[in-house]
């Protein structure tokens, strides 16, 4: 027998309740915070099958069988100003990861032609270091992005740190960016316990400078630092709130030398019910697993897709190794779902209001003025 949930609800089994929000988010409807919390905290793992069997449907529902796969390539590496306690890129800690400067067109031309051999729907341009100003290193990697454009392999996204501007923003529109990585990390409330360089704010402000200027938001977090269930929900809903085209999920992998390196590790059935209350809340966005997967969920992997993940961040993630492409790819075959090949922002198929998979509620319409 079931516990029952609160009591609002105190007639209904789990399974019920859990049946009642998942029907209402396939009728159209939205979760609110408390109901969202209901969810991550079911304990039972049969419960816990039962939400992960919704957030499975209403993955088929939003986002059919298809799977976006994303890569990155890092572009500059170590030695990075910023403290954020998972890093291990962070100059504040001794670690083992490697440090080099802005990286040659040569590096991300391969990258982009593995990407493509592979299927991979976008490469993303990633630093370590604060962020971006205007300057000759802004002029170096609008350069490199236009090169990722006319390349044409692959869609050129990036994720190079703070934006303290909006006339950056906007060259790096100019210069054929569709896509920005800006990862909120945590809730709120938990975010000053793991970075205190900069602030949440700080973030939000960013992503407010790469919307105004037409940028699609790829901003999720890392899971597994030490926040508890409530930090996790108030992520999904401040990335509900700004309204993020893709959000990857991150799961710790502790890093020796960081301050991190003892964290004990989610067990793997709350990494995937977080994954699946993410669904909930977050019905119609691609929802990525990123780092960490491989060394968290082991052999249960393949269970993301049931837990309601549409997007797959696929080969080596910065300091963290994932399983080889071909092994991830083979995965899918088995499930029977399909790289997403073609997503663009721009291609028709299931989801969002634009008819793309991205998750917007843009009209068709508005479509082709952000593609
Ligand atoms: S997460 Fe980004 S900003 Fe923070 S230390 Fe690492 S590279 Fe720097």
């Amino acid at each position: 027998m079931s516990v029952t949930l609160s009591d609002a609800t105190k007639e209904m089994t789990v399974r019920e309740r859990v049946a009642e929000l998942g029907q209402r988010i396939l009728d159209g409807g939205k979760i609110s915070r408390n109901d969202a919390l209901e969810l991550a905290n079911i304990e039972s793992n049969t419960d816990i099958m039962d939400l992960l069997a919704w957030a499975n449907r209403i993955r088929e529902h939003f986002k059919g069988n298809k799977i976006h796969l994303c890569s990155i390539v890092n572009a500059k590496a170590g030695a990075c100003s910023e403290n954020c306690s998972f890093c291990a890129q962070s100059a504040a800690y001794q670690t083992e990861s490697p440090r080099y400067g802005f990286v040659d067109p040569e590096p991300v031309s391969e990258a982009m032609s593995e990407a493509k051999d592979n299927g991979v729907t976008a490469v993303g341009l990633v630093a370590a270091w604060r962020g971006l100003k205007e300057g000759p290193m802004l002029d170096e990697v609008c350069d490199r992005i236009r090169e990722m454009k006319e390349n044409g392999k692959s869609r050129p996204d990036a994720s190079l740190g703070l934006i303290e501007s909006q006339a950056v923003a906007d060259r790096l529109k100019d210069s054929g960016l569709s896509c920005y990585g800006h990862n909120l990390e945590s809730s709120r409330r938990f975010f000053p316990e793991h970075c205190t360089t900069h602030t949440f704010e700080d973030r939000l402000k960013t992503i407010q400078f790469l919307k105004n200027a037409g940028i699609k938001i790829c901003s999720g977090g890392i899971i597994g630092m030490g926040e508890d269930r409530v930090d996790r929900v108030d992520l999904a809903m401040e990335l509900r709130e700004i309204d993020a085209n893709v959000v990857p999920i991150n799961i710790l992998n502790p890093i020796e030398g960081t301050p991190l390196e003892n964290q004990e590790p989610l067990p793997p059935m709350e990494i995937l019910k977080t994954i699946a209350v993410f669904r909930f809340i977050l019905p119609r966005k691609e929802i990525m697993i990123a780092g960490g997967r491989t060394v968290n969920l082991r052999d249960m992997q393949s269970m993301v897709f049931t837990a309601g993940a549409s997007a797959l961040m696929v080969g080596n993630y910065l300091t963290t190794l994932n399983q080889p492409v071909e092994k991830d790819l083979q995965m899918l075959r088995d499930l029977g779902l399909d790289p997403d090949w073609d997503n663009d922002f721009a291609d028709q198929t299931t989801g969002g209001g634009c008819g793309s998979r991205c998750g917007c509620e843009e009209k068709p319409a508005d479509t082709a003025a952000t593609a």
